[in-house]
């Protein structure tokens, strides 16, 4: 299955993400995860990523679209992918089907008034990536899954947020009307649990397979 996860910042992409490529033992390539970790690590592509990331922009598609295509064509992916945060645009869109079209689109529809909550409460793991709420961890620097640390993401910062949320609006919500017309789309409520929303994708891709 090649498949890709639609949604806003805080929508729940991520997480559910994480949960489907476990279960469906699909690789799981988060262009943020990505570029987090060139930016920690110092490299070029991290030098050049941050001062976008910093300010809830995009980073360039050249740079975006190199690093997914690269990935894409790991071994490991040969089976299929799924795509957290990748395309964010139509240009990364169109990039992506002539490379290799997905099949189906997971898209998490969410209100920004729960994104906001969602992203002023959240802690990341560094080193399992997880995602989690402190209003049900508690205020923690100990993840809950694998004991590593966690820390607030340093574009979770109100300022940030609202610019990517923009982005969000202008750039990326028109991807879903864009896979609708490809017949590919299939929307999900994000406003509910993570389990309840897990169990909605579940639903969708067991029909697929
Ligand atoms: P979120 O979905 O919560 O905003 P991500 O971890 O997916 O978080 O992305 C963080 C940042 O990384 C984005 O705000 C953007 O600057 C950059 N980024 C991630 N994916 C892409 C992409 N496909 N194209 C351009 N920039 C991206
Ligand atoms: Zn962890």
């Amino acid at each position: 299955m090649k498949l890709i996860m639609l949604g806003a910042p805080g929508s729940g992409k991520g997480t559910q993400a994480q949960r489907i490529a476990k279960d469906y033992k699909i690789a799981n390539i988060s262009t943020g995860d990505i570029f987090r970790d060139n930016i920690k690590r110092e490299t070029p592509i991290g030098q050049k990523a941050k001062s976008y990331i910093d300010r809830g922009e995009l980073v360039p598609d050249e740079v975006t679209c190199a690093i997914v295509t690269d990935r894409l064509s790991q071994e490991d992916c040969k089976g299929g992918y799924l795509l957290d945060g990748f395309p964010r645009n139509l240009r990364q869109a169109q990039k992506l089907e002539a490379f290799s079209a997905p099949d189906a689109v997971l898209y998490l529809e969410t209100e920004d008034s729960i994104l906001l909550e969602r992203i002023g409460g959240r802690r990341v793991c560094r080193k399992c990536m997880g995602s989690f709420h402190i209003s049900s961890i508690g205020d923690t620097t100990v993840c809950p899954v694998c004991g590593g640390e966690l820390y607030r993401r340093d574009d979770d910062n109100p300022a940030t947020l609202s610019a990517r949320l923009d982005v969000y609006h202008r750039e990326s919500a028109p991807l879903a009307g864009y896979y609708r017309e490809r017949g590919i789309l299939h929307t999900i409520k994000g406003n509910a649990t993570q389990d309840e929303v897990y169990a909605a994708i579940k639903r969708v891709l067991d029909k697929l397979q």
